[in-house]
């Protein structure tokens, strides 16, 4: 971010997207912490800020007369944690392009931070309208994307923007940076043994990725539920688990890839199946390949996990994408725990460990690990289209 800053007016596009309770409290501000770095970077080097970000999806629940609502989507709800955070008065714009916007942005001093309103009011955000872009890049001299979290995202205010600001006047906040170079150390060179676990419910989801890992890793864990897919295309009997029947062919071409290719694939030995999807049902531990009729697999079981983590702890590059079973409930939740601790194990014994995209993060940060693995990354969706090789075009943009 080595950009001139003194007296300058700086867009930064940043992911406040944070979840809110009913009282519309923020009740996890990673999103916003992670943001900080760069936005004091700014201040201090003599600009002023203004910052854009989407909460939420306002135009998939817009109100009965068909105008957006306001009340619930705000990002005016975040303005008293933000002051908190910075420790000044951001003063906050009730639009995100417009007379009052261009008005409030060209007011604005250096040292002062303004919020605009939630870019998704404007129909030509995720659409990427042209327009749009264009009138947002009005507001500032230069135009910062830290972002990471919608960077698989081509909206106007994420992407399309980027055009209206010439090299030299744009570039990644500090957040990006770090995404981008922490994916890049997994994709780039990694010192071995490299192990990817992958879990999570659907191997639909996740198809792209263990492709690209087998090019990667020495060793593949699957858990979760995607692991009974696999478990029928080695022949086995999966009772009520998770299973995409039309996907079994395809978890047998992976297996037949991953044996040429010589990684080995790791899949549970044993699960904890249970009679309903449900934190109350009856449960038991069986063998994976035997699971009875009208029984599910909802997490692995003690020998899985076991295994599992013997691999995690000797390897030296680690990558964890997708929870290893149900882990938002409690009596499902221990496989995902005894992996999150052979991570930790690992990494404490010099192993660099990537966490992300997917519900792995959270339960990371849910078992309060996040400070114990090298890295947790912020964005979902695009941790994995970025670890799937995919170009994001928000990175993409820029260059
Ligand atoms: P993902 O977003 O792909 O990481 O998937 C996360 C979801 O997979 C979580 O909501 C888990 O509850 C779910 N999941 C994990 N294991 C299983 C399983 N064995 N059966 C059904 N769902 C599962």
């Amino acid at each position: 971010m080595n950009l001139e800053f003194k007296n300058k007016k700086v867009l930064v596009r940043v992911d406040f997207n944070v979840p809110l309770d009913d009282k519309n409290k923020i009740t996890d501000d990673t999103r916003i912490k992670s943001a900080l770095p760069t936005i004091k970077h700014i201040l201090k080097s003599g600009g002023a800020v203004i910052l854009m970000s989407h909460l939420g999806r306002p135009q998939k629940k817009l109100n009965e007369d068909g105008s957006v609502n306001v009340k619930k989507f705000t990002l005016q709800h975040l303005v008293s944690h933000l002051n908190k955070k910075l420790r000044l008065k951001v003063k906050f714009c009730p639009e995100t392009v417009g007379k009052e916007a261009t008005k409030m942005a060209k007011a604005l001093k250096t040292g002062e931070v303004l919020l605009m309103e939630n870019t998704r009011f404007e129909k030509g955000e995720t659409t990427g309208d042209p327009k749009l872009a264009k009138a947002m890049s009005t507001l500032a001299d230069l135009y910062i994307n830290d972002a990471f979290g919608t960077a698989h995202r081509e909206h106007a205010s994420t992407a399309v923007i980027a055009k209206h600001f010439k090299k030299g006047n744009k570039a990644f906040g500090f957040l990006m940076e770090k995404e981008i170079e922490n994916a890049n150390r997994l994709l780039n060179d990694p010192e071995g043994p490299v192990t990817a676990i992958v879990g999570g419910a659907k191997v639909s989801d996740k198809i792209m990725l263990l492709e690209k890992l087998m090019n990667l890793a020495n060793n593949i864990i699957i858990g979760g539920g995607m692991a009974y897919t696999f478990m029928r295309a080695r022949g086995g009997k999966t009772g009520n688990s998770l299973v995409e029947e039309d996907k079994i062919k395809l978890a047998t071409r992976l297996l037949a890839k991953a044996k040429k290719k010589g990684v080995k694939i790791y899949l549970p030995k044993d699960s904890v199946i249970a009679d309903s999807f449900s934190e109350k049902a009856k449960k038991e531990t069986k063998y994976s390949m035997r699971i009875k009729k009208g029984w599910m697999g909802l997490d692995i079981g003690p020998k899985a996990q076991k295994e599992f983590s013997e691999v995690i702890v000797n390897s030296k590059t680690i990558l964890w994408n997708g929870p290893m079973g149900v882990f938002e409930m409690k009596p499902f939740a221990k496989g995902t725990m005894a992996i999150a601790k052979a991570v930790t194990k690992a990494t404490s014994k010099g192993a660099f460990s990537l966490v992300g995209g997917g519900d792995s993060v959270a339960a990371v940060n849910q078992m309060g690990l996040a400070e114990k693995v090298s890295y947790v990354s912020t964005g979902g969706g695009a941790m994995l289209e970025f670890l799937e090789g995919k170009e994001l075009p928000g990175i993409k943009a820029m260059s």
